[in-house]
Formats: structure tokens, C-alpha cells, sequence
């Protein structure tokens, strides 16, 4: 087991065993200092050269940079030390070496590009505030999950190997599945509203999506993380609520837990959690409040899809998140219900943070007739969907849910200019490894 002291909890007085990443050396000749980082920190590691046995000094001294390393001695308090702490070793032990010649540099001196960076994640993660990034990611998926949870909502999981797409068919990665043609899973919808027909009726899903999106840009990825809710008995506001509800539990949970975090990232003090409730604009006052601000060439009809450009503008005059709801029906997809006073509006939604969309989401279509002729209109086969279609001949609630993707709620949150900055290991284009 882990019997080291974290260099967090390195007291004055102590009888320490630390062990970590050799940050940086200084010799300044006579004296010495080793800083040594691990997860909770740095401290740092005094050498006084003729007071101490020259093999400990060659071995601490000699050692690589980013090399692993155990240190055990007195812990003392040194006001210089960046810690007000500092430690005079009385053995020091190389656990592993590293190379020489490093592929970036985690003291963060030397600036590495993007890509060279998720080459070598694992000492990308050694900086700081590369580090801070995941830990509020962790910490946001876990408030999230605690806000289901006080909604009522249980948590699955559905496959991600599947036989029919969902979302519109250039979009799928088609893989083979013994001998079989099968798809990688675009989104969890089908199976999430399959289980508000279930005994469990309201769910939630913090899963992988994966979308063959032929383009290259800083708020897309191949794979993804959708952070997905679906209730029973509930419409489109209802949905809205909930998702208002989920986005501020993240807000408030970062705020709470994460201060080391955002002060590292320089956010804490401009850190805000939105207001109570999002303002919600129909699609209509959307293109037009788009049309008014003039950025766009040409001008909005109805029908469209919102322009990236489009959607800009328009955040930028909102300066917070809000809703955009009654889309064209046209425009949505299939299991997305109709108004029930006018079929030419859906009761789909979408949530915008002022520089791009997080959620989509909507009342579903639950009467089997109409779902049916749905996919016949959106070019679909029903007969290749029969597994989800079926269900709803047996007793299926209204229902209503929403899909949010959790790389952007955290780029958006923390203003990350790229998405791949908030996962780990990305897949794009032109990445398939690491
Ligand atoms: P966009 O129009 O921005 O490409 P979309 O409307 O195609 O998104 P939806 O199918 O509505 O996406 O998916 C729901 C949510 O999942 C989106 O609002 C977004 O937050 C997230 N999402 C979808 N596709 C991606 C992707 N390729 N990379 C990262 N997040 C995604
Ligand atoms: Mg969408």
C-alpha cells in the first residue's frame, strides 16, 4: 500500500517519506534544492553538500528531471521553501528514471503545441492547470450525477455497439460485427425513452456517443460524452426544468469543491454560477433577434438551421444561457413530438450557452401511429427500428428528455478555447492514438 506522506501533509516535525516527480533542481553550489511534486503538490528538498553523505547527494542531485523518486527525512520549516516547509533528506531513492530529453516540458516553461501535448498526455497532466481541467471535469460529472439522483432518476448504461442509427445516417461509424454490419452508437435515445416504458421511467446516462463528423472544428469530437436524462410523465418545460437543474448542480459543485482548481485556471475570480432560471426564446424571436443584429450575409428564414455565426450574435446580445424552443418540425428529429396545436412546431429545445449549443432536447412523439409515419417521412425504414418501435405498442407514458454533451459543458464553463482540451485522450480526424 501507499504509506507515503502527500507533500500537502508534510508538517514541521514530521518523520517523512515523500515520493513524487523530480520538478526541478537548482544547485546553487554548496546548497542544493530538489523540488519533488506529486498530486497534492510540491515541496521541496534540501541538500547541504559537505554536512551530508556525498552518495546521497550524487543520487539526489544526479537524478533526470521527471524522474520518480522516494525521499525520507526531517520535515522542518524553512520560510524561503515555496511551501513554507522543506525537507532534509536522509535517503533518497530512484523508483524510476526518466529520460534525459523530455517531449514537452511539465514545468510548463517551454509552451508545447496542442497536438504534441495529447501525444504525450501523460506529462501534459503533470501541469497544473492541465490537471485542474480533469479535476473539475470529475467533479462536475459527480455533481451532475447527484443532481439526478435528487430528481429521481436512475442511472444505466446502454450499448454502444448497435444495429441501426438514430441521429441521421453520414454521421455513423459502421464497424463489423461478427461478419454482420453494426454501427457504433450515436446517442442513447432510443433506449433511454425505451426505459420511461420501463418500471425505472425516469433515467439518466453519463455515456460515450460517437459521430463520424467529417469536419474538423474546436467544438467537435468523434467520441464524446453525452450526459442524457429521460422521464416519463414529463413535457418539454418539465424537461427544461430539469436541465436547468442539472447545469446549475454542475455550476454549484465546481464552485464548491473546486476553488484550488479555478484559481489555477485564473477563473476564481470571475467563476459565476448562472442565474436562477434561463430565459427561453422561441425559434421565431430567435432568427429574428439573429436578422436584427446584421452579422449575418444573409438573412434568416423560417426553416433554417441556426448558423454557427447566427448563433453567436445572438449569445453574445443574451450574455447567458437560454433556451431556444418551438423549432420547425422540419428541422428535429423524428421521435421529437409535434405541438399539439400546430404540427408545424415541435416541441423541441435546444440550450445554449452564448457561444454554442450543450443540450437538444424536446418532448417525444409516444403514440405508435405517429412514430411510425415518422420515420417513413424522415427517410427511415420502420421495420429496422421494430426492437424500439414495438414498445410503444404496449403502453408507453409521454415522455420527455434531453442529451448534453459533457466536453462542452466543461469548455464552456471554463472557457476553453478548444473542446480536445477537455478530454483526455481525443478522437478527431486526424487521431486515433494515443
Ligand atoms: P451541433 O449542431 O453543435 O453539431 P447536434 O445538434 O448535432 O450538435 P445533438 O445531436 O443535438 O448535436 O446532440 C446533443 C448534444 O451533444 C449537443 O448539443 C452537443 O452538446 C453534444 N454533441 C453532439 N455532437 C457532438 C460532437 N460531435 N462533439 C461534441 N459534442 C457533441
Ligand atoms: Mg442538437
Amino acid at each position: 500500500m501507499d504509506e507515503r506522506t502527500y507533500t500537502a501533509d508534510a508538517e514541521p516535525g514530521d518523520e517523512a517519506t515523500v515520493a513524487g516527480w523530480v520538478h526541478e533542481i537548482r544547485d546553487l553550489g554548496g546548497i542544493a534544492f530538489l523540488i519533488l511534486r506529486d498530486t497534492t503538490g510540491k515541496i521541496q528538498v534540501k541538500f547541504e553538500k559537505d554536512e551530508m553523505d556525498d552518495d546521497l547527494v550524487e543520487t539526489g542531485l544526479g537524478v533526470h528531471r521527471e524522474s520518480v523518486i522516494r525521499v525520507a527525512g526531517a520535515v522542518e520549516e524553512e520560510e524561503r521553501a515555496p511551501t513554507g516547509v522543506e525537507i532534509v533528506p536522509e535517503s533518497v531513492e530512484v523508483v524510476a528514471e526518466a529520460d534525459p530529453e523530455l517531449p514537452l516540458d511539465p514545468s510548463g516553461k517551454v509552451d508545447a503545441e496542442l497536438p504534441t501535448r495529447l501525444d504525450n498526455r501523460t506529462l501534459d497532466l503533470r501541469k497544473d492547470e492541465v490537471k485542474a481541467i480533469f479535476e473539475i471535469r470529475a467533479e462536475l460529472l459527480r455533481s451532475v450525477r447527484e443532481a439526478f439522483r435528487g430528481l429521481g432518476c436512475t442511472e444505466i448504461n446502454t450499448p454502444k455497439i448497435v444495429a441501426t442509427g438514430t441521429e441521421g445516417g453520414t454521421e455513423l461509424f459502421p464497424i463489423t460485427y461478427f461478419g454482420q454490419e453494426a454501427f457504433m452508437n450515436q446517442s442513447p435515445q432510443l433506449f433511454k425513452q425505451l426505459m420511461v416504458g420501463s418500471g425505472l421511467e425516469r433515467v439518466f446516462e453519463i455515456g460515450p456517443i460517437f459521430r463520424a463528423e467529417e469536419h474538423n472544428t474546436p467544438r467537435h469530437l468523434n467520441e464524446a460524452t453525452s450526459i442524457d436524462f429521460e422521464s416519463a410523465f414529463f413535457d418539454e418545460s418539465d424537461a427544461m426544468d430539469a436541465c436547468e437543474t442539472v447545469v446549475r448542480a454542475a455550476y454549484e459543485g465546481v464552485a464548491e469543491n473546486c476553488a484550488t482548481e479555478l484559481e489555477t485556471l485564473g477563473l476564481a475570480e470571475t467563476f459565476e454560477v448562472p442565474e436562477e432560471s434561463f430565459p427561453r426564446l422561441s425559434y421565431e424571436e430567435a432568427i429574428e433577434r439573429i436578422n436584427a443584429t446584421g452579422e449575418l450575409d444573409e438573412q434568416l428564414v423560417w426553416g433554417d438551421d441556426l448558423p454557427t455565426e447566427g448563433e453567436r450574435a445572438l449569445g453574445e446580445e443574451m450574455g447567458q444561457h437560454y433556451f431556444i424552443t418551438e423549432w420547425p418540425s422540419e428541422i428535429k428529429p423524428f421521435y421529437i413530438k409535434d405541438k399539439e396545436d400546430d404540427e408545424q412546431l415541435s416541441t423541441g429545445f435546444d440550450l445554449m450557452h452564448p457561444s454554442m449549443e450543450l443540450v437538444s432536447g424536446g418532448q417525444r412523439e409516444h403514440r405508435y401511429e405517429h412514430l411510425v409515419a415518422g420515420f417513413e417521412q424522415q427517410g427511415l425504414d420502420p421495420e429496422a427500428f421494430e426492437y424500439y418501435t414495438k414498445m410503444f405498442r404496449y403502453g408507453m407514458p409521454p415522455h420527455a428528455g434531453w442529451g448534453l454533451g459533457g466536453e462542452r459543458l466543461v469548455m464552456t464553463m471554463l472557457g476553453l478555447d478548444n473542446i480536445r482540451e477537455a478530454v483526455l485522450f481525443p478522437r478527431d480526424r486526424q487521431r486515433l492514438s494515443p
